[in-house]
């Protein structure tokens, strides 16, 4: 079973933007509520852009049970984190969460 489930700290950690097309209205899937606007080129989830980030499409628990609430439309740097990469390890470490067994190369 994904560690994924139980953790969610790579959506409470970092800013997550993408092109702004990737919303709805560029003809993407990405809600556009659920986003806010960086540049005139990029928006990021809404509440990634923040001291203490937190997307908005994440529920539940960091670090206990957590869901995305868009994963079938969620951006593309999300599909991007990889279980037990440098980031994911990163992101679980400001949670307090422990490391993930390293992944050895194929
Ligand atoms: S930090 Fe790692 S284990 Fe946690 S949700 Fe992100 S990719 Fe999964
Ligand atoms: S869109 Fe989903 S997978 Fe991406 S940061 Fe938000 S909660 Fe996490």
């Amino acid at each position: 079973m994904s560690a994924c489930l139980d953790c969610g700290a790579c959506c409470a950690t970092f800013r997550v933007s993408f092109y702004w097309a990737e919303a709805a209205d560029g003809g993407g899937g990405v809600p556009v509520n659920l986003t806010e606007k960086v540049d005139s080129f990029h928006r990021c989830m809404r509440g990634t852009w923040s001291a203490a980030p937190r997307c908005a499409a994440l529920q539940g628990e960091v670090g206990r049970k957590v869901g995305c609430t868009i994963y079938p439309q969620r951006p593309s740097p999300c599909h991007q984190v990889e279980e037990g990469s440098a980031q994911c390890q990163r992101a679980r470490r400001q949670h307090g969460l422990l490391p993930l067994p390293e992944r050895l190369p194929a």
